[in-house]
Formats: structure tokens, C-alpha cells, sequence
């Protein structure tokens, strides 16, 4: 499990930003996306984590989500009608979603 290796990265999907977007686990805390203002002040916010899937989810729910992932299942999307397992194809790693952050956008 520790043996050196790198991981292929696997190439983002496309993001098409939405200026308002819920988290789609709890569908009630407003999803912080990079740079943007909040639309709605009075909601909740969590941080927003790209999944490779091309989903975005909010970062609290994903903590809650993956922790009750038995470990000897793969860690999927959690979207119903999606489920793409999140890990490398050929160690089986776990893949860390990654926030969204401003820099680095893709023009
Ligand atoms: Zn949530
Ligand atoms: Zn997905
Ligand atoms: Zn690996």
C-alpha cells in the first residue's frame, strides 16, 4: 500500500459553472463556489468539491458520505444514476475530490 507510485490525473471534466447551485446530497446548503459571492446570504454554505464524475457536491456531505462507505466498498459518487467509482483504475487508490478554487481556471 505505501509503495511509491504516482497517480495519473486523470483529466477534468468539463465544469460548466452555475451561478447558484445547491449541494445535491443534503439539497440545502448553497455550494460555495470558487470566487463567487453567495446568492443567498441567509443559507448555508459548503465548500463545493469537483468530483472526476464531473459533480459537484458539497464538502460536508461528502466527509459524512465517505466515512459511511464500508471500507471494503469503493468510495462512488454519491448521485444516484451516476455512482462512478472514485478511485485509480489500476491500484484502486481512493481519488481525493478537489475543491474548486478560483486559480487555475481554464480559459
Ligand atoms: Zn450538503
Ligand atoms: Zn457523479
Ligand atoms: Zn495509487
Amino acid at each position: 500500500m505505501s509503495l511509491e507510485h504516482t497517480h495519473f490525473s486523470p483529466s477534468p471534466p468539463t465544469f460548466h459553472p452555475t451561478p447558484y447551485a445547491l449541494c445535491p446530497l443534503c439539497t440545502i446548503s448553497e455550494l460555495s463556489l470558487a470566487g463567487l459571492p453567495p446568492v443567498d446570504p441567509s443559507r448555508a454554505r459548503e465548500p463545493a468539491l469537483l468530483l472526476p464524475c464531473g459533480h459537484l457536491v458539497g464538502a460536508k456531505c461528502w466527509t459524512l458520505y465517505s466515512l459511511q462507505v464500508p471500507d471494503s466498498e469503493p468510495v462512488c459518487c454519491p448521485l444516484a444514476g451516476c455512482r462512478t467509482p472514485l478511485t485509480f483504475p489500476v491500484c484502486g487508490c481512493a481519488f481525493e475530490p478537489h475543491p474548486l478554487r478560483g486559480k487555475g481556471r481554464r480559459q
